[in-house]
C-alpha cells in the first residue's frame, strides 16, 4: 500500500505513529487520508474490549501487588497494543483503501513539530 500523493510505502512503523486509526497522514508528504476497510468496526470493538480487560486486570493487579505491578502491566499492555496495531495495519494494507481528505489549506492546524 502506498501514499497516492508521493508513492511512499506505508510501513508498519508509519502506521504506528498515527494518532487515529481511521485517519492516516503520510509522514513524507503530509497528505491526509480517511482509512476504509471492511470490518474496521470489529477491530475497534476488539480494541475496546481488550482495553476494558486490561483496565480490569490493572485494578486487580494494583490491589494485589501495589505499585510494583505498574511496570510489568505496561509491558503487557504495550505488547497487546502492538499486536492490535500490527493486525490492523495488515488488515488495512490487504483489504483497505485510502481516500484522500479534502484539505482546503495545505499545512496548518495540527503540525506535530518539524
Ligand atoms: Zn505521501
Amino acid at each position: 500500500m502506498r501514499c497516492e500523493n508521493c508513492q511512499a510505502e506505508i510501513t508498519f512503523p508509519m502506521a504506528l505513529r498515527q494518532a487515529m486509526p481511521h485517519r492516516f497522514r503520510c509522514m513524507k508528504c503530509g497528505a491526509r487520508y480517511r482509512v476504509r476497510a471492511p470490518r474496521l468496526g470489529l477491530f475497534f470493538l476488539g480494541i475496546a474490549a481488550a482495553f476494558a480487560a486490561l483496565v480490569y486486570q490493572f485494578t486487580l493487579g494494583m490491589a494485589a501487588h501495589g505499585p510494583s505491578f505498574i511496570l510489568p502491566f505496561l509491558v503487557v499492555a504495550a505488547g497487546v497494543w502492538l499486536v492490535f496495531e500490527f493486525l490492523l495495519h495488515r488488515h488495512i494494507t490487504r483489504s483497505g483503501q485510502l481516500t484522500p481528505l479534502e484539505g482546503r489549506t495545505a499545512g496548518g492546524e495540527e503540525d506535530e513539530g518539524t
